[in-house]
């Protein structure tokens, strides 16, 4: 790719302009080699991983495969699912659409155009590939990517029209809810809602769903959470039968299923107070407003405050109790690890296993250097020993893969407060009345 150049202005700054723009154009040349050798190499390490642990690409839901799928993910640092999808798509690639990879090789073919070249071609029958590839690839030099992706959909659909029927059946599959978080305490949960309500919808969904989740019950968690969210919009009475009277009110969805979200609140301790407008941050989706905090601190059923030190964001206190025994550890394993501690999952605490590093049956104890969230498949992954896990001070876990490769993680790190002291001479004394009077009981519940 070539770029037609008119002659320069010949002006000091018209010739600095020129070389800046050859540089520009041999930077994204050689990003494009270095992307392809990256496929490469993933390719490569697939099949060495396949003919040694019998791992298999045709089964990525197993063990000897996910071990390869996590180191990929923790040494590029991506999240496992974007490992998976740059080893897809480096075995297609290399395999399916070697063309293409010679183009990233030559600088004409992007990495993002390549990316939808192999997507786009998911489920295709491999009759078509050459003719597909054919048809597309000179493209990816002329149109940016929005436009190569709807000239590959196009190609695609006249190859194999009835194809369509069963990529629709596969995307159903993987239906889910996902809360998107938005500037100025806002988020995105199928409508733009203050991040406070999208977050308590998104985990009323989730506890309705979890009650449904029972029996031989087949769908996933996501299946059911999105499901539900599609329920109660398109069909009110999918979910719960509907009120006898025809003339009562609807209750909310939360209400009706006797579900209550619990959401942790973390108020640096002066803004609870009042003495400050530092912000405070909302589990899942991040910093929101004083007032709206003090609000949800006051009169929110499910959401539970957890006040922080003002200067170093530290736990110094939690709100009032929603649940039950062993409470206090649990909740305080949840605010330390805040999601899955595995390598780059971002799975949320509240949907994990508390794992027994050193397993209780050989004496691990129940302490919270010995405690981890880990989600199912990471849980069974180390469970499966290939995995190794050590806790170092200040909650950090230090992993090491099967290759020997060492990884570190970390526990939730939050920039409450400031770093300043936020009232010079504010008095202790009134901050530690307040937090007696306004602390939770503890100590009151059955131990382990
Ligand atoms: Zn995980």
């Amino acid at each position: 790719m070539t770029p037609t150049r008119s002659a320069t202005t010949g002006t000091p700054a018209g010739e600095v302009a020129r070389v800046l723009v050859d540089r520009l154009e041999q930077s994204t040349v050689s990003a494009r080699r270095l992307a392809a050798e990256r496929y490469a190499i993933i390719d490569q390490l697939r099949q060495v991983a396949e003919a040694e642990t019998g791992a298999s690409w045709h089964d990525p839901d197993d063990l000897a495969w996910r071990d390869l799928r996590a180191e990929v993910a923790a040494v590029i640092h991506i999240h496992e699912k974007a490992a998976q999808a740059q080893l897809d798509t480096a075995r297609r690639l290399v395999h399916d659409f070697p063309t293409t990879l010679d183009g990233m090789q030559d600088g004409t073919v992007s990495e993002r155009h390549a990316q939808i070249l192999v997507r786009e071609a998911t489920g295709l029958s491999p009759d078509w590939f050459t003719e597909y590839e054919t048809r597309l690839l000179p493209s990816a030099a002329l149109l940016i990517p929005t436009r190569f992706e709807k000239l590959a959909r196009e190609i695609r659909a006249s190859l194999e029209p009835e194809a369509l029927i069963q990529r629709h059946q596969e995307a159903l599959a993987d239906r889910r809810i996902a809360v998107e978080a938005a500037p100025d305490g806002m988020a995105w949960f199928g409508a733009l809602l203050s991040a406070e309500d999208a977050i308590g919808a998104a985990a009323a969904v989730t506890g309705i769903a979890k009650g449904l989740k029972v029996g031989d019950e087949q769908r996933t968690l996501a299946q059911i959470e999105a499901d539900v969210f599609r329920d109660l919009l398109v069909d009110a009475t999918g979910v719960t039968p509907p009120p006898t009277d025809a003339t009562a009110p609807v209750p909310s969805p939360g209400a009706r299923r006797g579900v209550r979200a619990e959401v942790l609140v973390h108020v640096p301790v002066m803004t609870a107070m009042g003495t400050s407008d530092d912000a405070a941050v909302l589990d899942g989706y991040g910093p929101i407003d004083a007032d709206t905090a003090r609000q949800l601190c006051a009169d929110a059923p499910g959401f539970i405050r957890v006040l922080t030190d003002p200067e170093d964001g530290a736990t110094l206190s939690f709100g009032r109790t929603t649940y039950r025994v062993p409470a206090e550890l649990k909740r305080y394993l949840r605010v330390r690890d805040e999601v899955c501690r595995f390598v780059g999952c971002t799975r949320s605490a509240s949907l994990c296993d508390i794992d027994h590093t050193i397993p209780w049956a050989e004496d691990g104890e129940t302490v919270e250097t010995n405690l981890a969230h880990l989600c199912r498949g990471h849980h069974r992954l180390k469970e499966r020993g290939r995995w190794r896990i050590r806790h170092d001070p200040g909650g950090t876990l230090k992993w090491t893969s099967p290759t020997g490769h060492t990884y570190q993680t970390r526990p939730a790190q939050r920039a409450l407060g400031r770093r300043t002291p936020v009232r010079v001479g504010a008095p202790p004394r009134a901050m530690t009345q307040w937090l007696l009077a306004n602390a939770s009981p503890t100590g009151d519940e059955p131990g382990f």
